[in-house]
């Protein structure tokens, strides 16, 4: 592993079983002295973390959402805690993206299972299919950049996030919002240099 996402394995690794899947997520908020709450929340707010022991999940979530929104925002938790001290504020939502990823989706885990079905394993997991691509990039797998549909665009560097930096993922987030997507997947690869890099998920 050469990206972002490998730097969680350890610190997820202290604070759930390696072989639990799915994660209980309830078990270790409770192990980590945190209240987890439901409310109403904006669309575009999956969720909120409050000092360092209440974390908000939006009510409109479905399951597999609030699991990844809920994992999330423990790595917020975390790093106000100080147990990331590598995370700037600037990158502290790309941080909490990986960390969440690698918390419900352990590469260990997930790199004796590439074979199986996507769909099949984020159901076993209970998270978005998103996260399982992101876990599959940190591994080094398939494409670096895939478009997800409605789910948007995943990055071998960025995650499911535009990268703060010149990424070429921003072109391909651009085109995903202004071409249809019947051209698209044509579109960015020639944007890209070839297809070999790119492939599109729906
Ligand atoms: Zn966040
Ligand atoms: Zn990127």
């Amino acid at each position: 592993m050469g990206t972002l996402g490998s730097r969680y394995v350890t610190i997820a690794g202290t604070l759930r079983p390696p072989e639990e899947v799915p994660v209980n997520l309830e078990r270790l908020c409770k192990n980590l002295g945190v209240a987890v709450r439901v409310g109403d929340l904006p669309a575009d707010t999956w969720g909120l973390t409050f000092l360092d022991t209440l974390v908000l999940i939006n009510q409109a979530l479905g399951d597999a959402d609030a699991r990844f929104a809920l994992a999330h925002e423990l790595g917020h938790l975390l790093c106000r805690r100080g147990a990331m001290p590598h995370v700037t504020a600037d990158a502290e939502e790309w941080a909490c993206d990986w960390f969440g990823a690698e918390l419900l989706v352990p590469t260990r885990w997930l790199a004796q299972r590439l074979a199986s079905d996507e769909r099949r394993l984020s159901r076993q997991l209970g998270v978005p299919h998103q996260v399982l691509i992101i876990q599959k990039m940190s591994l080094g797998i398939g494409p670096a950049i895939r478009h997800l549909g409605k789910g948007g665009t995943a990055c071998r560097s960025c995650g499911i996030r535009p990268h703060m930096t010149g990424c070429p993922c921003r072109r391909v987030r651009r085109l995903a919002q202004s071409a249809p997507p019947p051209d698209h997947s044509r579109v960015v690869a020639s944007t890209l240099g070839g297809a070999d890099d790119f492939l599109s998920v729906v």
